[in-house]
């Protein structure tokens, strides 16, 4: 209804004031259109913000636009730049501009013809709570191949050099980055494309080399995103080749710390850079090597039996129930369902939850990594 009205508006002002050449038209309305994401930028600049830069890659006449717009920071700083993908609707000869993340947004790609079906479902799909529910489950492998192993050169930072500290730094094996869940990918900047993944997630990828060039492509879990490389065109450093991979929900940078990458899970360290991953019991500081497991699914879990060895699996859920075998430390094991039984600490705290596996036998989610306080299959 809105958008009719708009419409209206806009014959009836044509009409009024006749008509503008046609030549003249376009030119026109797309310097204005720039001007107006341009004004939708500095309502989001800080002082660190050097300039802008917009892509509009796609226009449906002369009334709505789609594309990327990214603040860019100075060079040879801890600065990144800042970017967001942007909807406008022109009406009474005058370009509204929303960027992803706000209301608006969400309302103009409800109706926006110039987007594919898979962007409008990404796009319109309701926030998911941050961390909803203490739910730290991505889905996610590293972004590159499964089997390899990168160093972590730089542990959880930020994306600017405040918080919240939401990337880390990998560099080496074949240098090929990958996408680390599926989802619809869109090139930023030169050397930067993002995934917007499901559950309102997206990831970053930044310092690239030789990247593609997206525009809503959609990629699958693993697919070929850049190389690493030191392309700092919208702005930050980057001292070597690495890939600077950054994790977003519900349009902001989150700390990654907590959530689960190819198996790892990520902890701050002290300050910025530092920090560590945790597969199982095996912990891997910066400057290490962290082997890519690829993606813990949504139902699964890692044996965590805080200090390495392995763990019993009992016929039922308690340590009064028979051993029926056992799963070491690391492994990756399925959760069927979860029932109350025995109490039991781990690394992370004292539950009575027990999950039922695949194969039948039980084990205490005292002991299993599954990003989620609770069950994550619900109960039996
Ligand atoms: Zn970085």
């Amino acid at each position: 209804m809105k958008q009719r009205i708009s419409v209206a508006l806009a014959l009836a002002t044509a009409l009024l004031v006749g008509a503008p050449a046609a030549a003249h038209a376009s030119p026109l309305a797309a310097q204005s259109l720039r001007a107006a994401v341009d004004e939708a930028l500095q309502g989001r600049s800080t002082d660190s913000h050097a300039g802008t830069h917009v892509e509009i890659t796609r226009q449906d006449g002369d009334s709505r636009a789609f594309g990327t717009a990214v603040l860019t920071s100075t060079t040879h700083t801890d600065e990144h730049p800042e970017g967001w993908l942007f909807l406008a609707e022109k009406s009474g000869g005058t370009w509204r501009v929303a960027l992803d993340g706000t209301a608006e947004f969400t309302d103009m790609a409800a109706e926006a013809e110039l987007l594919s079906a898979r962007e409008r479902t990404a796009f319109t799909a309701e926030p998911t709570g941050l961390n909803a529910g203490g739910d730290f489950r991505t889905g996610m492998r590293l972004p590159y191949a499964v089997g390899q192993s990168w160093r972590m050169t730089g542990g959880p930072h930020g994306w600017g050099s405040g918080a919240p500290w939401s990337s880390i730094d990998l560099a080496g094996g074949d240098g090929r980055v990958l996408a680390a869940r599926g989802g619809t990918a869109y090139t930023m900047c030169k050397g930067w494309v993002r995934v917007i993944h499901d559950r309102g997630y997206s990831t970053d990828y930044y310092h690239l080399f030789n990247n593609i060039n997206a525009n809503g492509l959609a990629v699958g879990e693993g697919a070929f995103l850049g190389n690493i490389g030191t392309d700092v065109t919208c702005g930050g450093s980057a001292t070597g080749a690495h890939v600077h991979f950054g994790l977003r929900q519900n349009s902001a940078y989150v700390g990654m710390a907590g959530h689960n990458l190819g198996k790892w899970s990520m902890e701050n360290g002290g300050a910025a850079y530092q920090g560590s991953a945790l597969h199982g019991s095996a912990r891997v500081y910066v400057g290490g090597a962290l082997y890519n497991y690829g993606a813990l699914g949504l139902t699964q879990g890692i044996v965590d039996a805080n200090g390495g060895g392995s763990l019993n699996k009992r016929s039922g859920p308690g340590t009064g129930y028979g051993v029926v075998g056992s799963v070491t430390d690391g492994a990756t094991v399925s959760v069927s369902c979860s029932s109350y039984g025995t109490s039991h600490t781990g690394r992370y705290g004292t539950t009575n939850v027990w999950n039922r596996l695949s194969d039948g036998g039980w084990i205490s989610d005292a002991f299993l990594w599954t990003g989620v306080n609770g069950t994550i299959n619900g109960f039996c």
